[in-house]
C-alpha cells in the first residue's frame, strides 16, 4: 500500500507508431514522456494505450487510479463506447481526469462536458504566451504571470465548452487568435482539468512550466476519499411529522 498519488496516464500511441516527426520528438511515446516527469515529482505513476485490451483501462487499473490523463488525437473513435461509460463512472465517483491538448475531441471529454468541444487550429508553429488568470489557484502555484512556448499549434476561440467553473489560463497566439487553455470543472465527485498545449510535434511536454501545470493538477484533481453513497429512498424524515 502506498501513500503516493496514483496516475495512469493514457495516450493512444498511434502517431509515434507511424510518423517519423512524433518518434523524434517522443521516441518512447507521449504517455512515457509524461510518465517521467510525473514519476520524479513522486507519483506512483503507470500508463495505458489505446492498443491494449480494454485499452489498458480495466476495473482493476482504474480502481488504482486517482487521477487519469489523456492524449488522443487521431483515433478517438476507435475508443470503444464501454469503456468511455467506465470511465465516466469512476470520474463520478471522484477520480480526476486530466484532458491535454487533442483529447479536447476525445469521447471521455466530450462525455464529461455534453457540448461539441469544437474550436478554431492553425498548425504554423506560432508562439504561445499562456497567461495565468486565476492567480492562487493551486493549479498555477510556481507558474509565473505567464509563460511562453515557442512553437505551438493554435488553438482559438470559440471553444465550445460548458462554461469553466474556475478558468486558469488563457493562451495568446502570434497569430492573433486567443484560447481558454486550462479551464477546470466538477463533475459528480470528480474534477476535470482541460489543459490545451501539447501538439505532437513539439516537444512541449518537456517545457519546466508545461510540466509544473501538469504536476499541480495531478494534486488538484486527485480526490483521496471516495465518498459512501448518499441516494436512494430516505423512508424516515430526521424530524417529527
Ligand atoms: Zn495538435
Amino acid at each position: 500500500m502506498t501513500d503516493k498519488l496514483r496516475v495512469t496516464v493514457w495516450n493512444e500511441n498511434r502517431h509515434e507508431k507511424t510518423d517519423a516527426d512524433v518518434q523524434a520528438v517522443y521516441p518512447e511515446g507521449i504517455h512515457n514522456a509524461i510518465a517521467g516527469f510525473l514519476k520524479r515529482a513522486g507519483f506512483s505513476v503507470q500508463t495505458a494505450t489505446l492498443d491494449e485490451p480494454e485499452h489498458g483501462l480495466t476495473e482493476a487499473v482504474l480502481d488504482q487510479t486517482d487521477v487519469l490523463i489523456w492524449w488522443g488525437h487521431m483515433a478517438h473513435g476507435e475508443v470503444d463506447d464501454a469503456i468511455v461509460d467506465r470511465v465516466q463512472n469512476y470520474i463520478l465517483n471522484g477520480m480526476g481526469l486530466i484532458a491535454l491538448h487533442s483529447a479536447h475531441f476525445s469521447k471521455i471529454f466530450k462525455r464529461m462536458m455534453g457540448t461539441t468541444c469544437n474550436l478554431r487550429w492553425r498548425q504554423i508553429g506560432e508562439k504561445e504566451r499562456i497567461w495565468t488568470v486565476a492567480v492562487g489557484h493551486p493549479i498555477t502555484k510556481g507558474v509565473g504571470q505567464f509563460f511562453e512556448l515557442p512553437h505551438a499549434e493554435m488553438y482559438g476561440e470559440f471553444f465550445d465548452i460548458p462554461e469553466p467553473d474556475v478558468l486558469v489560463f488563457i493562451s495568446w497566439f502570434a497569430g492573433g487568435d486567443v484560447f481558454r487553455s486550462g479551464c477546470c470543472w466538477q463533475r459528480g465527485f470528480g474534477r476535470v482539468f482541460y489543459f490545451a498545449p501539447g501538439h505532437e510535434t513539439y516537444p512541449i511536454y518537456e517545457d519546466e512550466n508545461v510540466q509544473h501545470v501538469i504536476i499541480n493538477a495531478c494534486h488538484w484533481a486527485a480526490v483521496h476519499e471516495r465518498p459512501a453513497s448518499q441516494f436512494g429512498h430516505v423512508p424516515e424524515p430526521l424530524e417529527r411529522l
